[in-house]
């Protein structure tokens, strides 16, 4: 049977991120990847002839900073097409919000001194406790009661950091941990463009809606982002997210990582108790002290590894792991740049936000609780080719929108329901760009079913498993997992489904690489 050290199951990118800081540790690395591409959903795809589009993630907000630097990846190709971008609040009278700077630090556009002062006061709030949270990031969440002095230490660290706030941001921090960000934002806030994008960028990727309990947590996993250094920024890679993807796969292979596509793995073998391998589908076995798994975790512990191996209580625990995706993506193939009332051309390779009020975002989230689509849904969406004209044929453009709220397994069926969605997500569009319809000469609709099937996501969801308090950190992906090493000796997990969560960030495949260095050296 052919061995190596280490074999990582999947090529997304905390796949090649992990694989890369393992074999910079010495150790012989094998990443197996099911798919002809690496990348995971981190991928550029050609969804019309000469159109090219950033398939599933479209913009780069929480790439960490030290796995830039630590692997290079400037060297080994990544590029950015545009960084700093703005963010356009579009509105029906054209009295647009334009937000610049890190989050949201000045606004351009028709908005009261009084409101913008608030929205001064409350952002420094929000920064510094997102601040507070940030190292924890790319920490392994701590053990509670486990009694080692690395995780008391940890633990006293962020109760430390708390106190150092001082009593009044403490008293604040904590009152404000668990509220929802609709109440958050009414709190200090009344303008409904601020606040629908506010709350647009707290729900994004999630299953919540604003006013879902701890629906302001993801606004501070946000706000602890970076993009091309900027704390707080969104950046477009050059080439799209399947340019980064080769960054991270070339990064990898300098350290000396071998990477396999087209290789689909099977089961995660055991012997003895311990992870001791692979079997691919074509049946081919591979074996290796350690198996890291970047796939979800159900996928993992339930179909790779399989139950027999885990006790009941934790197969119960993986089992009830929430991954119902409610993001779909849109791409359009546009014969032209879409007109915008009132944006000026500098703004169009931005991004644009349609997310006229909480309220409106919520009553977008509510069918969805009940499996159905948003009659009027809320989105983002960016114009790449603006900046990156590779991506288009000279003179037309792509969008590339993510559309909520849309459910995995809609009750109708998404087979039934793809069109009228779609007619759904074009009548809100043209409201702001009429004769946007006429442009569109492709599209194509992703739903979280598509993604599922086609990105190895169950329930295409965002995070590999909802980030609600209940699953984030010590209790992500759940209690016994959440230390990146699994129950069974020799088997980790490294993807977007352990702390910290998802996005193009690396944070996950970095933290699993290093606890399992220090594990098994
Ligand atoms: C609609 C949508 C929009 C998004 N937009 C953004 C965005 O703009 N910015 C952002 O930062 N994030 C975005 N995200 C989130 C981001 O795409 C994910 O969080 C991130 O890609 C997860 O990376 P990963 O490496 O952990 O997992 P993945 O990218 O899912 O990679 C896992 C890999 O494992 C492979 N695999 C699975 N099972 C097996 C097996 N049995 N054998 C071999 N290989 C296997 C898969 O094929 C895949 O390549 C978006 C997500 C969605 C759903």
């Amino acid at each position: 049977m052919p061995s190596c050290d280490a074999i990582v199951v999947g090529a997304g990118h905390n796949g090649l991120v992990c694989a890369a800081y393992l074999a910079r540790s010495g150790l012989n690395v094998l990443v197996l990847e099911s798919a002809d591409e690496v990348g995971g959903a981190a991928r550029t795809v050609e969804f019309a002839p000469g159109y090219k589009v950033s398939h599933v993630a479209h913009i780069l907000n929480q790439l960490q900073t030290a796995v830039v630097r630590e692997l290079q990846l400037k060297k080994y190709g990544l590029s950015y097409a545009a960084s700093d971008l703005p963010t356009t609040a579009l509105d029906l009278e054209a009295r647009h919000l334009t937000f610049r700077g890190g989050a949201a630090e000045r606004i351009d556009g028709d908005l009261a001194d009084t409101e913008r002062a608030a929205w001064s006061e409350l952002r420094g709030r929000l920064v510094k406790y997102s601040g507070v949270l940030k190292p924890y990031l790319a920490k392994t969440p701590p053990r509670l009661r486990s009694g080692r002095m690395q995780d008391s230490t940890d633990l006293a660290a962020l109760g430390f950091a708390v106190r150092r706030m001082g009593r009044k941001h403490m008293q604040e921090f904590l009152r404000m941990i668990l509220m929802n960000v609709a109440d958050v934002l009414e709190e200090d806030l009344s303008d409904d463009r601020l606040m629908g994008a506010l709350a647009f960028d707290s729900v994004l990727g999630t299953g919540l809606g604003p006013r879902s309990p701890n629906s302001l947590m993801c606004l501070y996993y946000r706000l602890a982002g970076d993009a091309d250094g900027m704390p707080g920024g969104l950046a477009l890679p050059r080439g799209g997210m399947g340019s980064v993807a080769e960054t991270f796969r070339n990064a990898a292979i300098a350290q000396g990582a071998q990477v396999r596509t087209g290789s689909p793995v099977r089961r995660i073998l055991v012997d003895n108790d311990r992870a001791c391998g692979v079997r691919l589908d074509n049946g081919e076995e591979i074996h290796a002290s350690i198996v890291v798994s970047a796939a979800n975790p159900k996928t993992t512990f339930l179909d790779l590894l399989g139950p027999q191996y885990l006790d009941t209580g934790f197969v119960r625990k993986v089992s009830s792991i929430r991954m119902n995706g409610r993001a779909a993506k849109l791409h359009l193939a546009l014969d032209g740049l879409p007109s915008f009332d009132g944006v000026p051309e500098s703004d169009y390779g931005g991004r644009f936000v349609v997310s006229p009020s909480i309220d409106h975002v919520e009553r977008a989230f509510n069918p969805s609780k009940y499996g159905e689509y948003a009659p009027e849904p809320v989105m983002e969406f960016v114009l790449p080719s603006v900046s990156d004209p590779s991506l288009a044929p000279e003179g037309k453009h792509v969008l590339s929108a993510v559309v909520q709220y849309a459910p995995a397994g809609l009750k109708a069926g998404w087979d039934n329901a793809r069109d009228g969605f779609y007619d759904a997500i074009m009548a809100v569009l043209e409201q702001y760009s009429p004769g946007l319809r006429d442009q569109v000469t492709s599209h194509e609709l992703l739903t979280p079913d598509d993604m599922e099937a086609q990105y190895s996501m169950p329930g295409g969801h965002w995070h590999h498993g909802e980030l609600g308090i209940d699953q984030m950190f010590m209790l992500r992906p759940a209690p016994g997992a959440a230390q990146y090493a699994s129950p069974v000796p020799g088997l980790y997990l490294c993807g977007a489904g352990s702390h910290p969560g998802g996005g193009i960030m690396g944070a996950a495949g970095r933290n699993a690489a290093s606890v399992i260095v220090k594990r098994e050296a």
